[in-house]
């Protein structure tokens, strides 16, 4: 078992990712299995290396240890290229220089009723879809890549399937489904040769991880993963998608809140222990 915490360094990390990363370990150490850590830089605005070195240590002080070196996802910009290039020449990307604003105005089309939203926000309603593709051509540098995912989904035939263990196991989904749900992600930033959804899969496949343990805010986007890891013919991974640990109004802890940064606890003297007990572990 190779089960992997994937945080990314723009700010501490707090007691939901302290819960994320003992999950991950507890799940390996139970198996004999091993867990690493990954640093997710691709946001090349909001990662720095003072909350790089800060993970570190945070996850040191709670006792977990992995191998070195740590994969960071700046390192692989040109296998995240590989990949692209190849679904480009497949002609299942194609060039999106839609806004926000473009995007938003046409999922409000009096037509269109309620905007629909997916993983990543509201679902593309399709704009640059239809315009000509040049699959021959090298990868476009400087723009938006997303996925044809009618198109994608047509290719792989057959619904899409995962094993899941951690929330209740989600039926198979069917093409028109994933389609109305999903919609047509970005898989390459017009910043960066790359997305969130691209990294993640390509990094968990190169580094072996047969279970991948992560919040249940990011099981909606375990379906594009799926889609892409059969596209790129790579195996899918185990899901495990746990609780998220939310404050005492129930709202989900984000980065920016500051009063659950687990340097904050280890500054007022909490240890390890009490960390696990405040996750409930
Ligand atoms: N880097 C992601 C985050 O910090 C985690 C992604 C994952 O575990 O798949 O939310």
């Amino acid at each position: 078992m190779i089960t992997r915490f994937a945080p990314s360094p723009t700010g501490p990390l707090h007691l939901g990712h302290a819960y994320s990363a003992l999950v991950a370990f507890d799940m390996a150490r139970a198996a004999g299995g091993t867990f690493l850590l990954r640093i997710e830089d691709i946001d090349t605005q909001r990662s720095k290396p003072a909350w790089e070195r800060q993970i570190y240590d945070d996850l040191a002080w709670l006792g977990l240890s992995w191998p070195q070196p740590v994969m960071r996802q700046s390192d692989r910009l040109p296998v995240y290229r590989a990949s692209l290039a190849r679904l480009w020449s497949d002609g299942l990307l194609y060039a999106c220089r839609c806004t926000r604003r473009d995007i938003l105005d046409a999922s409000q089309a009096p037509q269109e009723g309620a905007p629909m939203t997916g993983p990543d926000g509201l679902i593309y309603p399709g704009t640059c879809r239809g315009k000509p593709r040049t699959p021959q051509a090298p990868l476009p540098d400087g723009t938006a890549l997303r996925l044809d995912l009618a198109a994608a989904l047509d290719r792989i035939g057959g619904p899409i399937g995962y094993a899941e263990t951690g929330l209740p196991q989600p039926p198979d989904q069917d093409a028109a489904s994933l389609v109305a749900a999903v919609g047509d992600v970005v898989l390459s930033r017009r910043d960066f040769p790359g997305s969130y959804h691209l990294s993640v899969v390509l990094d968990d496949a190169a580094q072996g991880v047969t279970h991948v343990t992560r919040g249940a805010d990011l099981a909606d986007a375990t379906w594009i993963h799926v889609i892409l890891q059969r596209l790129l013919g790579l195996e899918t991974p185990v899901y495990h998608h746990h609780r998220l640990i939310r404050d005492e109004a129930g709202k989900r802890l984000a980065k920016r809140d500051d009063a659950r940064a687990l340097a904050r606890f280890r500054d007022d003297g909490a240890s390890p222990a009490d960390i696990r007990a405040m996750v409930g572990l």
